[in-house]
C-alpha cells in the first residue's frame, strides 16, 4: 500500500517536473509545489500505518476473544458431558442394585433373617443416597433460579454437625475415624435445611475422598460474633491448581472416563452459595501430612 502510494507521488511529481523550465531544474526539489507534494505523501503514510495498526489490532483482539470463547465452550462440553456421565451412573447403580436386592428377596423367601437385613439395609443406603442426590440437584436448580429463600431459624450447629455425622457413620460402607471437638450449644441464625446440607455436604466428601480406617477431625467452635467449623481427612488432598475450581457447579477433579469416586459436582457449589447467602465463607487447603482441610466461617447472626 505505502510502495503503491509511494509510487503516485512519484509520478505526480515527474508530472510536475516535466513543466517545469529545464535550466532551473536544481532549484525544482525545494519549489513549495514539490515540497507540497512530499508532505502530502508522508501524511498519507501515516495514514495508511495508522488505519494498519488499527486493523491489526481489531485483528489481534477478536482472534484472542474468539480462542478465548472457543476453549470455554470446549470446556463447557467436557464438564457437561462429565455431568451426564456422573448423573447416569449415580442413578443407575443404586437402581440397579435396589432392584437385584428385591429380586433376591422375591425369588428367595427362606432367606435367613440376617441375610434379608443385609439386603434391606443396602437398599436403604441406596435410597439414602439418591434422596441426597436430587436434594442436591433440587437445591442447585434453585440457587441458580434465585428461588432459593434463606430462612432465620435459630440453628444449634452443634446438634446438627454430630447428627450429620451419626448419619454419614450409619450410611457409609466403610469405616472411618472420626475426631470430633465439638462444642456445646453453637448457636447461628440461618437455615436449618440448607446449614444441614453444607456440614453433610463436608462430612461426606471427607469419607469420599479418604481411605478407609483413615481420621477425620472435625472442630466446632464459636469465637465473638463469628462460628468457625473445621473438618481435616487424610484422603487424596487437593491440587493447588483445582482448589478454587472445585466449588464451581460440576467441577469434580480429574477425568469422569477414569474417576473411582461416585458423585456429580454439586456438592461444594451448594456449600459455597449457600454459605454465601448467610454472609458466610469456605475455604480449603492441605492438611499435614496428607489430605486437605476445609474451613467454614459463619456469622452468627445470618
Ligand atoms: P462431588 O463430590 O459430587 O464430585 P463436590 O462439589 O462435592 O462434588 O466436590 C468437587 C470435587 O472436589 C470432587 O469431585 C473432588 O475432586 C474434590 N473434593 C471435594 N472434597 C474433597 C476432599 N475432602 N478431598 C479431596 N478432594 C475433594
Amino acid at each position: 500500500m505505502i510502495r503503491i502510494n509511494d509510487q503516485a507521488f512519484e509520478e505526480k511529481r515527474d508530472l510536475l517536473q516535466l513543466s517545469y523550465p529545464k535550466q532551473n531544474i536544481e532549484y525544482f526539489y525545494q519549489s513549495p509545489q514539490v515540497k507540497a507534494i512530499d508532505a502530502e505523501r508522508r501524511r498519507k503514510v501515516y495514514m495508511i500505518t495508522g488505519e494498519g495498526s488499527v486493523f491489526l489490532v481489531i485483528l489481534i483482539v477478536m482472534t484472542i476473544m474468539m480462542n478465548r470463547s472457543l476453549r470455554r465452550e470446549v470446556k463447557l462440553q467436557q464438564v457437561q458431558k462429565n455431568f451426564l456421565l456422573s448423573i447416569t451412573h449415580e442413578l443407575r447403580s443404586p437402581i440397579a442394585s435396589s432392584k437385584v436386592a428385591m429380586q433376591t428377596l422375591l425369588k428367595h423367601s427362606a432367606l435367613p433373617k440376617d441375610k434379608i437385613e443385609t439386603l434391606l439395609n443396602n437398599s436403604i443406603s441406596d435410597m439414602d443416597r439418591l434422596h441426597t442426590l436430587v436434594e442436591n440437584l433440587l437445591l442447585a436448580a434453585k440457587i441458580e433460579d434465585h428461588s432459593f429463600r434463606i430462612g432465620h431459624d435459630a440453628c444449634d450447629l452443634s446438634e446438627i454437625v454430630i447428627q450429620v455425622v451419626e448419619k454419614v457413620k450409619e450410611t457409609s460402607e466403610v469405616e472411618r475415624n472420626f475426631e470430633l471437638g465439638v462444642a456445646n450449644d453453637v448457636m447461628v441464625i440461618g437455615d436449618r435445611s440448607g446449614l444441614t446440607s453444607v456440614i453433610t455436604n463436608l462430612v461426606e466428601n471427607a469419607v469420599k475422598y479418604s481411605v478407609e480406617g483413615s481420621k477425620i477431625s472435625i472442630s466446632l467452635n464459636d469465637e465473638n460474633d463469628k462460628v468457625i467449623f473445621r473438618i481435616a481427612d487424610d484422603g487424596l488432598g487437593i491440587p493447588d491448581d483445582e482448589k478454587k475450581k472445585i466449588f464451581q457447579k460440576f467441577y469434580r477433579v480429574g477425568q469422569e472416563e477414569t474417576r473411582k469416586t461416585k458423585g456429580t459436582g454439586l456438592g461444594l457449589y451448594i456449600v459455597e452459595k449457600i454459605l454465601a447467602m448467610h454472609r458466610g465463607t469456605v475455604s480449603v487447603r492441605d492438611n499435614a501430612p496428607r489430605g486437605s482441610v476445609f474451613e467454614v466461617v459463619l456469622p452468627k447472626v445470618a
